[in-house]
């Protein structure tokens, strides 16, 4: 479960209104139970619950079940798409792995982002549903062209590109020896000819295809987040 609380072993702290509503009615926990609590900062802990009045839920931390890992360094550089598939690529990005989800705004974006908030309320539970204690970060949307004229240039940008034929993929990546990577992928209506001319005149992009057929990009995303892990094992 995620909380706002700082975890530490034997600091007691009061359950949000939410969370008693969740632990005591849905999941019909009882004083002397046990939790496992989460906050993207102090690991993962093993929590006692003390209800010391039928409307109070205390929380004990008792015990640290995890450690808090590093976040995880694959940037994933997203089109915004129509609101629907927008929650589902943040949520799809993050159990793939995504440390950072970097909205991008390109010249044929038809999705727009209305709330930071919301996307990063969709990681936080992306990330609580399949156990990931490092929270994935959803930074402000930035142009294609300007992210590209400050990009760090040790960061690899693996450009999903629709454009570059039907090759494998895997040899390409195989060769990228520094694991500081990010992944790009264009809107539906894809990258404009000049963005894709400008990304593969970039000596730090790395175009790859995903196969002979158009994917959508929600699926271009899954399957790039699929091919990566596959060639560099993490
Ligand atoms: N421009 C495409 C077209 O012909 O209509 C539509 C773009 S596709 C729906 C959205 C994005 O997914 C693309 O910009 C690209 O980043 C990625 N993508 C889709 N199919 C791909 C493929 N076969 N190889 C590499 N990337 C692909």
């Amino acid at each position: 479960l995620f909380v706002e609380d700082a975890l530490s072993a034997g600091q007691a702290f009061e359950a949000a209104k939410e969370h008693f509503h969740y632990l005591t009615n849905v999941l019909r926990m009882a004083d002397g139970d046990a939790v496992l609590l989460f906050n993207g900062r102090d690991g993962e802990w093993r929590a006692e619950l003390s209800l010391p009045t039928r409307k109070r839920l205390m929380l004990t931390p008792t015990e640290l079940t995890r450690p808090q890992p590093e976040p995880s360094d694959l940037h994933y550089l997203f089109a915004p798409l129509k609101v629907g598939r927008l929650d589902y690529i943040v949520q799809k990005a993050v159990e793939m792995g995504a440390g950072v989800l970097q909205p991008v705004m390109t010249q044929h974006v038809q999705g727009k982002i209305t709330s930071i908030e919301r996307l990063q309320a969709n990681a936080v539970e992306a990330a609580e549903q399949c156990g990931i204690l490092a929270i994935p970060q959803v930074a402000a949307p930035r142009k294609l062209e300007d992210l590209l004229s400050g990009w760090p240039r040790e960061r690899r940008i693996i450009f999903c590109d629709e454009g570059h034929g039907s090759q494998n993929p895997l040899p390409a990546l195989q060769q990228i020896a520094e694991r500081k990577l990010a992944l790009l992928v264009g809107p539906e209506g894809g990258f404009s000819d000049d963005e894709r001319t400008l990304l593969r005149g970039l000596d730090f992009v790395t175009p790859v295809p995903l196969g002979p057929r158009i994917l959508r990009a929600d699926t271009a995303a899954v399957a790039a987040m699929a091919v990566i892990q596959a060639a560099i094992g993490d």
